[in-house]
């Protein structure tokens, strides 16, 4: 019987469903001690720091990576960092496989002037905030005035601007961190502007995301609805309009025609807009955009601008992954070919495809990574691996550790009548993973 050791560094969605990929293949003749490494003293990933609060649905997914935690040959060493806490090239030694399944946390920059303003800031940074992330805990973000701008038309955009949009009292049944409840409740925020530099037949949103739009019960939604036929009637030309996108112009165009509450929150989308400039004095106070138009296949400038005052920006524009000792990225990915990236390391997820997909995407990027693994895998080795490498004193969170922190936060909750209260601080949730059961 051959039992190969594999490390998997990341516990978001690519890193589990690779688990899983793993377990599935599992025979008499094969096995695989699993240890799934995490920075953070949290596993999840993105179901934790990145899906948008009132998307509970989404985040039952948990349920499937708790269920590849219990397997015996599973161990979660979180709150270990690698190219801090262990070396990369040392894991390499101690497992046959290595997979990197570290996503794309870095948010892509616009490149223009006034970019770096106070308040103006990535989704990157925004929703990780909102999620209880650790690390963003103390972010500063100020929510005084009346408008803010979203740019990107993708569905990071869309939970950025719903958030910023709903009514907070909506809010207070989901599990949206304490500290940006508060906030929100006490946000001047009105009017959210989404600005997407293209039209809407190019827009990355889903069509369960913009359904979701009027279920805010005290913001009203507007889209152009000239917007939404013209790119109708461009469409039409076309031979085959795709089902995804008809799909999608039909909600817009939905959405656009609906009668309004009278609400005094606002959500708008805009389209054909690009940003030129964010301008202010230390903070943002003004974006100006460039007015685009649709010319067969292209959007060109007109040449023609426009300005929204506004004092948040947001930028929704993609993500790209980080680098780490050992790791360099390329392109915003880890280099790599159909998932290899040298010797024994492999990537998955964001971190080898980039920031594309939803959740499930990622179960079948990780499965085909786990077939190549397993083409290539030799003699298993010896070795003791993470334990090996980590400091006698470096605290881990385990599984059961985790699952404490998890129980903790459940219990929280429910007196709140809430999914879960999520603890927004590292130290804490140290502290509470190493308390007696
Ligand atoms: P995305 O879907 O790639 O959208 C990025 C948006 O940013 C696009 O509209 C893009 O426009 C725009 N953009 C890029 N560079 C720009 C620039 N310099 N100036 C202005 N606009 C720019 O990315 P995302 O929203 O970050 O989402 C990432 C992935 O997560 C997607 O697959 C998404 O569906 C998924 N996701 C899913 C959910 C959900 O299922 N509920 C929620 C969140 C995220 P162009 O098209 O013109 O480049």
């Amino acid at each position: 019987m051959n039992k190969y050791k594999i490390a998997i560094v990341g516990a978001g969605p690519s890193g589990y469903f690779t688990a899983q990929a793993l377990q599935n293949l599992q025979t008499d003749d094969l096995s695989f001690q699993i240890d799934m490494i995490e920075q953070l003293p949290t596993p999840w990933g993105l179901v934790r720091s990145g899906v948008a609060p009132d998307h509970q649905k989404i985040k039952t997914v948990s349920k499937v990576f708790e269920k590849i935690a219990r397997d015996h040959n599973f161990r979660l060493f979180a709150n270990v960092e690698v190219g801090k806490d262990v070396a990369l090239k040392d894991l390499r030694e101690q497992y046959d496989a290595v997979v990197l399944a570290t996503g794309a946390a870095k948010g892509r920059k616009l490149g223009i002037a006034g970019e770096d303003l106070r308040n103006s800031i990535s989704a990157a940074n925004f929703v990780p905030w909102y999620n209880a992330h650790p690390d963003y805990e103390n972010a500063e973000i100020d929510l005084t005035c009346e408008t803010a701008v979203v740019i990107g038309a993708g569905n990071v955009a869309m939970d950025v601007a719903r958030i910023l949009a709903t009514d907070p009292a909506e809010l207070d049944s989901t599990d949206i961190a304490e500290h940006a409840l508060s906030a929100l409740k006490a946000s001047n925020i009105r009017t959210v502007i989404i600005c997407g530099r293209r039209g809407p037949e190019h827009a990355a949103f889903t069509a369960p995301e913009l359904r979701d739009l009027p279920k805010m019960k005290n913001t009203d939604v507007f889209i152009d609805l000239d917007q939404i036929n013209s790119a109708i009637s461009r469409f039409s030309e076309f031979v085959q309009t795709e089902k995804d996108l008809k799909n999608n112009l039909e909600v817009m165009k939905l959405i656009a025609g609906q009668s309004k509450k009278g609400a005094d929150r606002k959500l708008k989308i805009k389209f054909l807009a690009s940003p030129l400039e964010i301008k202010g004095k230390e903070k943002v106070s003004k974006v100006v955009f460039s007015i685009n138009k649709v010319e067969g296949k292209n959007v060109t400038a007109t040449g023609q601008t426009f300005s929204i005052e506004t004092g948040l920006v947001i930028s929704a524009i993609g993500y790209d992954a980080v680098e780490y000792p050992g790791i360099k990225i390329k392109n915003g990915r880890i280099p790599n070919i159909a998932g290899h990236v040298e010797h024994n390391v492999y990537t998955t997820g964001w971190a080898k495809r980039g920031p594309t997909g939803v959740i499930g995407t990622n179960k079948s990027d990780s499965s085909d990574v786990v077939d190549l693994i397993i083409k290539n895998l030799r003699t298993p080795k010896f070795s003791a691996g993470i334990t090996a490498l980590l400091k006698s004193t470096h605290e881990i969170i385990n599984q059961t550790s985790w699952e404490k922190i998890n129980a903790e936060e459940i219990v929280s909750g429910q007196i709140l009548n809430k999914p879960r209260l999520k603890i927004p601080n590292r130290i804490k949730l140290i502290q509470i993973g190493r308390t007696k059961a």
